[in-house]
């Protein structure tokens, strides 16, 4: 006996009318990044081990898809996309004019516990923004991910905005090595609260710097009431409130983008090593336990790669759950794509007619020739459950006039139409 095969656990079959869905939403996020002045880029699917390890975040490694080839290479299945652009960018675009901006729509691959909104196998689209080192860039990635949810008509959505820079300057300045900061950025993102005392106390971060830090992780809130809170916490500490400074100017800047709305939240570590400064979330509170449906910021990668150090930013977008998310809402996304005419033969000898019928009808319009030689009024069964609004039959009397038939589905009524007029049917909806 013959096993029938299932699908690897976390990954998923698209059938087409969720196919449809998905490529709408494609096309309108490629639409809004290009009106950004994005260029899409592909990349392999595996790279080699080492370049997503690279300061990828401990998270990221535990759940890796790795393995050797035949010539025993390490290689793993991308996680993310962030990585394998930059290795693109330093392999291919260092010396292009700045800003390189680019998008990427991707499937990646992590050992997870599957759930909902949590698969091992899903689609990433982001953008990185390389080159120009001010804040502005910084809010420009933060407008553009809020401009294109907005273009997809989503509705609920929150955008929390911190910046790891001032959290990473306190833990500098309670004498933690950048080495050490990231597992206690890794706490932070997690929100394991014990975990990250434990830490602290090990790194022997001063009782006041710890404070500091524990206190700056619960502000959140708008923008102007947490900063105020913050600067009056920071009060000395010349570096940190350096670092708060940049921050306020990437806030500021998101006011030229028209970008209102958002929340503050100093909270945000992000659970990967190469994040700097400014790091946002976006969440989708509709979709429960996997809200986060975008995470970005600006981060350093380069020089990990082994290029030269230039300032970068971008997100992604976890595409699958900007889908939930909208079908939570009952968006409607993308019109029907399915055929438009069933082009069915009366008779046994006319296939050859219908086929080379359709072959001149799918100049104006998507339609299917009936291939299974059946019975009229079957046919007429198939387009009704299809959905296919119109029939083309192709009867001996009607050729021997030059016509055809034309069954509207949703009235019933029927018409003769001359072949060389069918370019111009129209279907009513
Ligand atoms: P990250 O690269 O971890 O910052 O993730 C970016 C986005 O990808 C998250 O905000 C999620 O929306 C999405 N994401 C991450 N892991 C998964 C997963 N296992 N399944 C579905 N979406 C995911």
């Amino acid at each position: 006996m013959t096993m029938a095969f299932t699908r690897p656990r976390g990954t998923r079959d698209f059938l087409p009318e969720e196919m449809a869905r998905r490529r709408y939403v494609e096309g309108v996020m490629r639409e809004v990044f290009e009106s950004f002045g994005y260029g899409e880029v592909q990349t392999p699917t595996f790279e080699s081990l080492e370049l997503i390890t690279a300061k990828s975040g401990e998270d990221i490694r535990r759940h890796l898809y790795h393995f050797k080839d035949k010539a025993e290479r390490d290689l793993a299945l991308r996680p993310e996309l962030t990585a394998p652009v930059m290795r693109l960018y330093i392999n291919e675009l260092k010396r292009s004019p700045k800003p390189v901006k680019v998008y990427y729509i991707g499937n990646c691959f992590r050992y997870e516990e599957p759930q909902s909104g949590r698969y091992r196998e899903f689609w990433q689209a982001g953008v990185e923004l390389i080159g120009p080192p001010h804040e502005e860039a910084e809010a420009e990635v933060v407008a553009l991910a809020m401009a294109t949810l907005e273009r997809l008509g989503l509705e609920g959505f929150e955008v929390h905005i911190g910046h790891i820079g001032v959290l990473r300057r306190i833990l500098e300045d309670g004498g933690v090595r950048e080495e050490d900061q990231n597992p206690v950025m890794n706490a932070i993102d997690k929100g394991e609260e014990a975990a990250l005392k434990g830490l602290l106390e090990k790194l022997q971060v001063p009782e006041e710097s710890r404070s500091v830090l524990l206190t700056i992780l619960e502000l959140e809130g708008p923008s102007r009431e947490v900063l105020g809170k913050a600067r009056a916490l920071l009060a000395g500490r010349t570096g940190v409130l350096e670092e708060l400074e940049r921050f306020e100017r990437v806030l500021c800047a998101l006011g030229f983008f028209g970008v209102e709305g958002y929340r503050v939240d100093l909270g945000i570590a992000r659970g990967l090593d190469y994040y700097t400064g400014t790091v946002f979330e976006i969440y989708a509170p509709r979709l429960g336990a996997q809200k986060q449906i975008c995470g970005g910021g600006s981060y350093s990668l380069t020089e990990t790669l082994g290029g030269a150090p230039v300032p970068t930013c971008g997100f992604a977008f976890g595409f699958d759950r900007v889908l939930l998310a909208l079908e939570a809402e009952g968006r409607k996304l993308g019109g029907d794509k399915g055929p438009k005419a069933l082009v069915v033969p009366a008779g046994k000898d006319l296939l050859g007619e219908a086929i080379r019928v359709a072959a001149s009808l799918r100049k104006s319009l998507p339609c299917e020739v009936d291939l299974m030689k059946r019975k009229l009024v079957k046919a007429l069964g198939y387009a009704d459950s299809r959905g296919i609004p119109l029939v083309v039959i192709i009867g001996e009397e009607e050729l021997a006039k030059g016509c055809v038939l034309v069954r509207d589905m949703k009235t019933g009524a029927q018409r003769d139409v001359k072949v060389e007029d069918l370019g111009s049917i129209k279907v009513h909806e």
